[in-house]
């Protein structure tokens, strides 16, 4: 097998890491759009230490501070619009998942006055502004993935879009940032992150390279568990969550992620199941699948997580998140005939009908 292996992100781990590294912001320009959601990016502490070090480097900055969850089409060409105004050099992204993919589509509008349906067809013809990515929830890795997802209202789904530059110049991983994360959502995105790490394994786009990021991210992550089931996060489970994210997100940036992202986008879309918990609903059915076409992997997978067989796994996830929404068989063929459509399917073992993919759907959604 030939591939190759790209990471461009400057990542910089540890407590303080943004306010002792102000001088790399001001290498990035002289003007930064500072880009978050409602509030996590002031609550965590992130956005002070962000408006500390750039005060230290004189540096000037706005704050768009409007980016909702999951964000759509329409919010970030909000945030394009507000970039465009004010000219910035470079995008500091501060928050969860959709703050950083919001913040990736602003760097593409910010320099290309175009619609944003257009950023998935990359019909654009300059590259993104420069990005610098800080993570307050531990979950999606996009701090270092080249990925923007996006609600797209017109056909009732989330869509990604990806060029090599959205990878973003630095990312800063500081723990003390996701203190404050609330339960619920801490679990919830630490099994997206475990998400991206099983499903990158188990890609066919994996490599030496890849395995080695999703096997100590899933080592990391199996540390973890008694944390999560116990709903008891000490500032050194906060750090190692945050490192098995970004482990995830070294681990997609090369594999892409499969069958479960793409059947998790409805029950996001059409339930409003959070992001990390309806991959995890679905995950243990996938396993299940897979066992069948890439047994030694599967094995692997539950021996690094210290389990002895996929139900434990299935009783695991139950245990986080209690019973799963119910699907009716027309919901069942809807969202597996839709996410046949999409190119994780093509990344995913066992030669995936749709059949199989209404068959992981009706046992995972039926308790
Ligand atoms: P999120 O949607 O960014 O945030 C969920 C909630 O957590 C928000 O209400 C947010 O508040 C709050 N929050 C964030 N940090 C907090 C903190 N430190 N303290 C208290 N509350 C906090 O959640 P997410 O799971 O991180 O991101 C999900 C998104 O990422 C989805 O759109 C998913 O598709 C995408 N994703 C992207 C990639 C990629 O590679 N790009 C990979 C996987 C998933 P605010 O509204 O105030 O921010
Ligand atoms: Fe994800």
């Amino acid at each position: 097998m030939q591939y190759s292996f790209f990471m461009p992100t400057r990542v910089i781990h540890g407590e303080n890491s943004v306010l002792n590294n102000g001088e790399m912001l001001a290498k990035l320009g002289r003007k930064a759009l500072i880009v978050t959601g409602r509030s996590s990016a002031k609550l965590s502490g992130a956005l002070d230490d962000v408006v500390t070090a750039l005060g230290q480097v004189n540096v000037e900055y706005e704050v768009f501070d409007q980016i909702e969850n999951n964000p759509s089409l329409e919010n970030v060409m909000a945030g394009g619009e507000a970039a465009r105004r004010y000219r910035p050099d470079f995008i500091i992204a501060i928050g969860g998942g959709s703050p950083l993919d919001g913040a990736k589509a602003v760097a593409v509008l910010a320099v290309n006055a175009i619609s944003a349906t257009d950023l998935f067809t990359n019909s654009f013809s300059q590259p993104p502004l420069p990005i610098v990515a800080i993570p307050t929830t531990a979950g999606t890795g996009s701090e270092v993935t080249p990925y923007s997802i996006l609600t797209d209202p017109e056909n009732e789904t989330k869509r990604s879009f990806t060029v090599p530059e959205l990878f973003p110049t630095i990312a800063f991983l500081d723990y003390r940032y996701t203190l404050g994360l609330p339960e619920a959502i801490t679990v919830d995105t630490a099994v997206d992150a475990l998400s991206h790490l099983v499903e990158g394994y188990l890609s066919l786009r994996a490599s030496d390279t890849s395995d080695m990021f999703a096997q100590e991210g899933i080592r990391v992550w199996a540390e973890c568990i008694p944390a999560l089931v116990n709903r008891q996060f000490s500032p050194e489970v906060r750090d190692r969550l945050l490192v098995a994210s970004t482990l995830g997100g070294f681990t997609i940036s090369h594999t892409g992620t499969t069958l479960v992202h793409a059947l998790g986008y409805s029950l996001t879309y059409y339930h409003g199941v959070p992001h990390g918990r309806a991959n995890g609903v679905l995950m243990g059915e996938y396993l299940r699948f897979t066992a069948d076409s890439a047994p030694e992997r599967v094995d692997s997978i539950l021996r690094l997580l210290q389990m002895d067989s996929v139900d434990s796994f299935v009783g695991l996830m139950h245990e986080l998140f209690g019973p799963a929404a119910v699907l009716s068989p027309e919901e069942i063929a809807h969202y597996s005939a839709k996410a046949m459509q999409t190119r994780n399917i093509s990344f995913s073992r066992g030669n995936v009908s749709q059949e199989d993919l209404a068959q992981i759907l009706a046992r995972s959604c039926r308790r």
